[in-house]
C-alpha cells in the first residue's frame, strides 16, 4: 500500500445500535433521532441506527432516522437470515444511502456453541445473506462475528467468499475484546495479504474495550490498512464499551504525520455531541476520560500552568476548542431579547422552531431573574430541557415545598399538573430528595427504584444551574430523567418527573 497521500478512515458510528444495547442506555425513539442528527452534524460516514429484526421500537427508530436524516450513510443490523435482512431492508427503505450490516459468528467457539453449525454451512449462509441484502442495496457489509478468534484460513476464505458476492466493506470484529494491538494488527495484515479480492473491499474494524485496549487495537488495524472503524461516542457499548469515537478520531486527527490518514469528522462537534449522549442516558463521563472528561483540558499543576502561559504547547497537544469547548463566558443578562437568545441558540448550533424559542425564552427569562449571568452551558441545559419536553409531558411540576434541617424531619408537598387535573400530595422522607420523590410517587402511582443518581453545577459561582440526571427503574424497563434549576432539590423533582414521563407516554 502506498503510504504518500492521505488516506480516508470512515468512521462508523454505532451509538445507536451497539451502545443503545448495553444496560441502562435504552432510548426513545425521539432520542435517538436527536443523536443521529447531531451524529449527522458532527459529519460521521455511516450511523448505525439499530437491529430493526430485534425488536418493532428498533424497527420504527431505524425507520424513523432513514427517513429524517440527512448526510451520513444509514446502516441497520441483520443476522445472516432472509427475514432479519427483509426487515432491515424495510426499514432502511426511506434513506437516501442505505447499508445492510449482516454478521455471523465465525470462531470455534461461536460455530460449536452457539450456532450449532459447521464451518462449510456458516460459510453458505454468509454468502446468501449478502446475496439477499445486495438484493435491496449495493452496499453491503458484512462482518464475521468473533474474528480475532477465529481459524485465519477459515476467515480468509469466507472474506474472500462474501467479497466475491458483492460485500464492499468487511468487518472484522474483536467480539470479546480479546486481541493485543500489534497481534490484532498482524490479523488485518494477514487478511490484506491473504484474501485474493481484498482489493474490491474495504477493510473495518470493531473492537471492544474489556482489556481497556479497543482504541489501541483500532489504531494498529488502520497502520495495518484498515480504512473504516466502528466506534461509539464515549465508548459506550457492550461491556465495557466500543472503541471511543472522540478518541479514534483525534488520534488520527493530532498524529495525522504518523497515520498518513484522517477522517471527515468535524471535531468541533465532539464536545456537544458527548454532552448531548450523557443527558439522553444519564449516564456521566468519567473526569479523567480522554478528550471529553471534565479535567481533559485542565491543567491544574502549578509547572503545567507556568508552561502553559509562556507557550501553550509545551504541555497541549491539541486544543479544547478543536473539540469545541469553549470557555464558559457571560453571554446574556436578564435583560436579552428574545432575537439575541435565538442568535446565541443558532451559534451554539441549535435551531428551534418558534413554538419551541416562545418556551425556552419564557425559561430564559424565569432564569435570569433568579440568577444574574447566564452562560452557554445554562442555554444548553434549558434547550436539553425542550428537548426532554418533546417527551409529551403526561405530568408537569407545579408547585414543590420542602423543608429539611438539623433535627426536623424532611417534608415535601408536591403539586403536579396533568391535562386538566391539579394533584397535591405530600411525604416524609429520609431527606428533602427523599420526601419529594415519595410524594411524587403518591400522586403519580408509578412508583421507581433510583438506580443512579447524580448532580453538577453547569457553571462556577454559587447561583450556578444545577443538573441532576438519573435512571430510575419501572417495572422491568429503565428510563433516563433529567431536570436543572438554580434550586437542586426542584432539579431532582424534574428529573424524576421526566423518567416518569418517558414511562407514562410509553404507553
Ligand atoms: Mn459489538
Amino acid at each position: 500500500m502506498s503510504r504518500s497521500k492521505k488516506e480516508s478512515i470512515i468512521i462508523f458510528d454505532t451509538t445507536l445500535r451497539d451502545g443503545e444495547q448495553a444496560p441502562g442506555f435504552s432510548m426513545t425513539i425521539d432520542e435517538k433521532l436527536a443523536l443521529a442528527e447531531q451524529l449527522a452534524r458532527l459529519n460521521v460516514d455511516v450511523i448505525e441506527a439499530g437491529f430493526p429484526r430485534s425488536s418493532p421500537g428498533d424497527f420504527e427508530s431505524v425507520k424513523k432516522i432513514a427517513r429524517v436524516v440527512k448526510g451520513p450513510i444509514i446502516a441497520g443490523l441483520a443476522r445472516a437470515i432472509d427475514a432479519d435482512i427483509d426487515s432491515c431492508a424495510e426499514a432502511l427503505k426511506p434513506a437516501k444511502r442505505k447499508r445492510i450490516h449482516t454478521f455471523i459468528g465465525t470462531s470455534e467457539q461461536h460455530l460449536q456453541h452457539q450456532m450449532r453449525k459447521s464451518k462449510p454451512e456458516a460459510l453458505k449462509m454468509a454468502v446468501n445473506a449478502v446475496r439477499r441484502a445486495m438484493s435491496h442495496t449495493d452496499d453491503v457489509e458484512f462482518s464475521a462475528m468473533d474474528a480475532a478468534r477465529t481459524d485465519r484460513a477459515f476467515l480468509y476464505e469466507i472474506l474472500e467468499a462474501v467479497i466475491a458476492a458483492g460485500a464492499s466493506t468487511v468487518n472484522i470484529p474483536d467480539t470479546v475484546g480479546y486481541a493485543i494491538p500489534s497481534e490484532f494488527g498482524e490479523l488485518i495484515a494477514g487478511i490484506r495479504d491473504n484474501v485474493p479480492n481484498i482489493k474490491k473491499a474495504i477493510i473495518s474494524v470493531h473492537c471492544h474495550n474489556d482489556l481497556g485496549l479497543a482504541v489501541a487495537n483500532s489504531l494498529a488495524a488502520i497502520q495495518n490498512g484498515a480504512r473504516q472503524v466502528e466506534c461509539a461516542v464515549n465508548g459506550i457499548g457492550e461491556r465495557a464499551g466500543n472503541a471511543s469515537l472522540e478518541e479514534v478520531v483525534m488520534a488520527v486527527r493530532t498524529r495525522r504525520d504518523f497515520f498518513r490518514a484522517d477522517t471527515a469528522v468535524n471535531t468541533k462537534e465532539i464536545h456537544k455531541t458527548s454532552r448531548l449522549l450523557v443527558s439522553i442516558t444519564g449516564v456521566p463521563v468519567q473526569p479523567n476520560k480522554a478528550i471529553v472528561g471534565e479535567n481533559a483540558f485542565a491543567h491544574e499543576s502549578g509547572i503545567h500552568q507556568d508552561g502553559m502561559l509562556k507557550e501553550r504547547t509545551t504541555f497541549e497537544i491539541m486544543t479544547p476548542e478543536s473539540i469545541g469547548l469553549k470557555k464558559s463566558k457571560l453571554v446574556l443578562g436578564k435583560h436579552s431579547g428574545r432575537h439575541a437568545l435565538r442568535k446565541r441558540l443558532e451559534d451554539m448550533g441549535f435551531t428551534l422552531s418558534d413554538g419551541e424559542l416562545d418556551h425556552t425564552f419564557a425559561k430564559f427569562k424565569e432564569l435570569a431573574d433568579k440568577k444574574k449571568e447566564i452562560f452557554d452551558e445554562d442555554l444548553e441545559s434549558l434547550v436539553g430541557e425542550e428537548m426532554a419536553a418533546k417527551v409529551k409531558p403526561v405530568f408537569e411540576l407545579a408547585h414543590m415545598q420542602t423543608t429539611s434541617g438539623t433535627n426536623t424531619i424532611p417534608t415535601a408537598t408536591v403539586r403536579l399538573v396533568r391535562g386538566k387535573e391539579t394533584l397535591t400530595d405530600s411525604s416524609t422522607g429520609d431527606g428533602p430528595v427523599d420526601a419529594t420523590y415519595r410524594a411524587i410517587e403518591r400522586i403519580t402511582g408509578v412508583s421507581g427504584k433510583l438506580l443512579s443518581y447524580n448532580i453538577r453545577s453547569l457553571t462556577l459561582g454559587k447561583d450556578a444551574v444545577g443538573e441532576v440526571t438519573l435512571r430510575v427503574s419501572i417495572g422491568d424497563e429503565v428510563y433516563a430523567g433529567r431536570g436543572s434549576s438554580t434550586d437542586v432539590i426542584e432539579a431532582s423533582a424534574k428529573a424524576w418527573l421526566n423518567a416518569i414521563n418517558k414511562k407514562a407516554g410509553a404507553k
